[in-house]
């Protein structure tokens, strides 16, 4: 702790706490408090209050219930009393209760009269609100002084002081100015050059110009202890709060953000000024001057860190905090007169400063041609007046063309001193705004480089902020998730989603939430991440009969920046949904075939909401499970590379049943075999007719960019026509009538060394085929392994010896990780570093 010297005795320095409403909202939080001022063994401190949590605000609602003439007023005063002699009852000692309660009652007295006075004229003046909403403070600092005189640990004395003798305020355009010479003076009245000890100042309130009572405005306290830390030339003023500092943004908002170690004043008062309510925007200004540092500290864990604000900058992270300010209105002027006419700017503000009205932030286009700022919205309609009447002439005469007013808009503001002159900020907070689908109405960024702020539709401000809070990777890159049909992919994509999202969060930032599982008939909602290491209890426990509209909003939840919803299901009504939640902005993964092979203005639809939004869809699995097939043949087209031909085994199933048939023993019993080991469809019948096949190669054949309907695949089935509607075991049965035909085919193959295989192609003519083909035994396709998938692609750079795509292409192990896969590159797009 310093000293200064003064006549020769050595005077030490003070030090000045502060502790808002929350800190002091019943008696354990202020012995709490006691605790902490007397634990600091400053030889002389300030302890600056707020009201008890929630005063404030019941004591303005008793003025509001006045102007009402509202019947309860009563009641409600004596609950504030009761309040206050219950805390008082638990702390102080008998004499000490007794002054404390009689003083109160006189307050309330007064309370009550001047209460009277609004309820008969219906109206309240300022310095009435004032007035009333004071009292608060003088009675928490009362309370809080009796008990540090009762406890009497805090070494020398404790005084109680009133800041309205000391504290004199001239209320201008930019709010409360402090008279300082003549405060200064008061406080030496009041507190003695040589005192030693605590003092116990009330915070918020302070006396004007003409002598009256009035305030620092709301969460002013953190004001009142800056402007006694200058006052009384502290060493260093703490302001102790509920949060453990100032964080990266509202906790409340983004449950994730970051105690920040250290800010500048400026960064202070900017995220301060743009909604960072931790600390009231003018705390700055006195400290600044005195270059005395201002500690934000948690009242219920003081051994935290806790965030330092002083006159250095620390350069990184070039992001500091990210802000929100809700409830704005956006004012746009427009009119090609404004062009080149000198003092519009000046006009315009200085009507709407004559009016009081207070201007957030200002944007101008370079042309001239618009203007726009941003007031609070519950002042838009004032200042929409007042801009109509200011420009009356213009408008009449068509030089500004329109005056718009956009309400329930946000501003999102993003402060660092480090972003001055640093590349790529905005771009990162513009990739990060659009890839969370929010539209941005006005930007404005100061000269000083410090701060960029952009006014959104307030309803996407969560969203914004959680999307740029990851985007500077503050915190994860969250995700919401919502998985359809959690059966064999599905299951096996939520198991191995299980073991990774730990990793996945603790390495690469990327917070993977599952929080909707919908089947065919239920689906499980959860408001946060469904814990996937049980996930099949949750969604046996049982939910709500399924309805995939309240799913994907669920999903899409306001407050979560992206939304992806994962179809499993083989389900075409699902698909059938795509292109509506695209065009919503939900990212949609999935390994069902049926939406990219549905009629083709379907699969346009799809194609097109996409563009329309940037919203992405991806769908590696539907072809080959997880092998790169889609993504192999994306390259080759981007890259400029022409296609002229695609083949290959398609079908897992098909693959087995011709790899595995040598003609010793009948087709029919290799089709029973591969189904009892679990390598078909339950029906084996959906893998016979090729269809699943003939719809693989109508997704190659799209991406290929060709317009085919499945109707244009030429497709041999398997399954003979007399057989194509009966049962499942009667089909199993009978299939060996079939036998013989089939065999006669092999055994030609045979004949001149070729073998059979079930092979689909398209060509860059259109030509698209499924079905049995003979091949040399040397061909690729005659040496793949069990139930592999093997695709070649012929193009003009890979034409003579064509690219091989191969390797196991079914089992709902390597279909789910090509579905996971997807779901890592929608992250990779969002902006997650993997
Ligand atoms: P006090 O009663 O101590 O003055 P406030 O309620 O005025 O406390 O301010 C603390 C609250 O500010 C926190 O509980 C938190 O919810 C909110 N807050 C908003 N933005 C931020 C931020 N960027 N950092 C920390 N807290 C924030
Ligand atoms: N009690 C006042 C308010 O609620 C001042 C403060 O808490 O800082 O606004
Ligand atoms: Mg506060």
């Amino acid at each position: 702790m310093g000293g200064c010297s003064g006549g020769g005795t050595t005077v030490e320095a003070w030090k000045v706490h502060k502790f808002g409403g929350s800190s002091v909202a019943d008696a354990a939080c202020m012995e709490r408090v006691a605790r902490i001022v007397e634990d600091d063994a400053a030889p002389r401190k300030a302890v600056v209050l707020s009201a008890c949590r929630g005063v404030t605000d019941a004591l303005l609602t008793l003025v509001s219930l006045a102007e009402q003439q509202d019947p309860s007023l009563d009641d409600r005063i004596r609950e504030l009393r009761d309040r206050h002699v219950g805390i008082a009852r638990e702390l102080l000692p008998g004499n000490l209760f007794d002054e404390f309660v009689e003083q109160l009652d006189r307050d309330c007295r007064d309370v009550a009269g001047i209460l009277q006075t609004v309820r008969l004229v219906r109206a309240a003046s300022t310095t009435m609100r004032d007035l009333i909403s004071g009292y608060g403070e003088i009675w928490s600092t009362r309370i809080f002084e009796g008990l540090l005189r009762s406890r009497g640990k805090s070494g020398g004395h404790v005084q109680w002081l009133d800041a309205r003798q000391v504290l004199l305020v001239e209320w201008g355009p930019l709010g409360p100015g402090v008279r300082w010479e003549q405060s200064r003076n008061q406080l030496r009245q009041e507190v003695p050059a040589d005192f030693a000890g605590t003092v116990v100042v009330t915070g918020f309130i302070a006396t004007d110009t003409q002598g009256l009572q009035t305030t620092l405005g709301r969460n002013g306290s953190d004001f009142s202890a800056s402007i006694f830390g200058a006052l009384l030339d502290a060493t260093e003023i703490v302001i102790w709060t509920d949060v453990d500092g100032v964080l990266s943004a509202d906790p409340r908002l983004v449950p994730e953000a970051q105690v920040i170690a250290a800010l500048s004043y400026n960064e202070a008062m900017e995220l301060a000024y743009f909604g960072a309510k931790v600390i009231h925007p003018q705390t700055m200004a006195p400290a600044v001057h005195k270059r005395i540092p201002i500690w934000i500290k948690n009242t219920f864990a003081p051994q935290a860190a806790g965030t330092v604000i002083h006159d250095r900058t620390a350069p990184t992270p070039l992001v500091k905090g990210i802000t929100t300010v809700e409830r704005i209105a956006l004012v746009n002027l427009e009119g090609a007169g404004m062009i080149g006419v000198p003092g519009t700017a000046h006009r315009l503000f200085g009507a709407l400063r004559e009016e009081g009205i207070s201007v957030i932030l200002i944007s101008q286009g370079s042309s001239e041609h618009s203007i726009c700022f941003a007031v609070p919205e519950a002042e838009s309609e004032r200042a929409e007046r007042v801009v109509r009447r200011a420009f009356d002439p213009e408008l009449r005469e068509g030089q500004i063309q329109s005056i718009d007013v956009n309400r329930s808009c946000s501003i999102l503001a993003v402060v660092g001193d480090g972003m001055a002159g640093a590349h790529g900020v905005a771009a990162k907070v513009f990739g990060a705004l659009g890839s969370a689908g929010v539209s941005v109405r006005a930007i404005a960024q100061g000269a000083s480089e410090r701060n960029i702020s952009v006014v959104i539709d307030g309803r996407n401000s969560a969203r914004a902020l959680r999307a740029v809070h990851s985007g500077f990777y503050l915190s994860a890159h969250t995700v919401s998730i919502g998985l359809i049909g959690p059966g064999l992919v599905g299951g096996a994509l939520l198991d191995q989603l299980a073991s990774q999202v730990e990793r996945l969060r603790r390495d690469f930032k990327v917070d993977l939430r599952v929080r909707g599982i919908a089947g065919s008939k239920t689906m499980r909602l959860s408001p946060g991440a469904i814990d996937l290491s049980r996930w099949r209890d949750a969604y046996a426990a049982g939910g709500d009969p399924v309805d995939l509209e309240r799913f994907a909003d669920h999903v899409h939840a306001d407050h979560f920046p992206h939304a992806v919803i994962i179809d499993c299901s083989a389900s075409a009504a699902v698909a059938g949904r795509y292109a509506h939640w695209l065009s919503e902005g939900i990212h949609v993964v999935t390994p069902n075939k049926k939406g990219n092979s549905a009629a083709l203005g379907d699969y346009e639809r799809i194609k097109e909401a996409r563009r329309a939004t940037g919203a992405h869809y991806l769908y590696e699995a539907t072809v080959g499970a997880g092998l790169p097939v889609i993504q192999t043949l994306r390259d080759l087209r981007e890259t400029g590379d022409e296609i002229r031909r695609i083949e290959g085994i398609f079908s897992g199933t098909l693959a087995y049943l011709f790899n595995t048939w040598d003609g010793r023993q009948p087709f029919s019993s290799i089709v029973r075999q591969a189904k009892s080991l679990g390598y078909t469809e339950p029906d084996p019948r959906d893998d016979l007719s090729g269809m699943d096949v003939a719809r693989k190669l109508i997704i190659l054949a799209r991406e290929m960019g060709l317009e085919l309907e499945l109707a244009d695949v030429r497709v041999e089935s398997l399954v003979p026509g007399a057989l194509a509607d009966c049962g499942v075991q009667d089909f199993l049965q009978r299939l060996d009538e079939f036998d013989a035909p089939m065999l006669e085919r092999l055994e030609s193959a045979r004949g001149r060394d070729h073998v059979l295989r079930y092979v689909g192609s398209v060509g860059a003519n259109g030509r698209a085929e499924v079905g049995v083909v003979e091949l040399p035994a040397s061909h690729p396709f005659a040496n793949i392994a069990l139930t592999d998938n093997i695709v070649r692609f012929q193009t003009a750079r890979y034409d003579q010896n064509p690219l091989i795509v191969q390797g196991p292409g079914a089992g709902p192990a390597v279909t789910a990780a090509g579905v996971f896969a997807d779901l890592l590159r929608v992250c990779a797009y969002l902006g997650a570093r993997l």
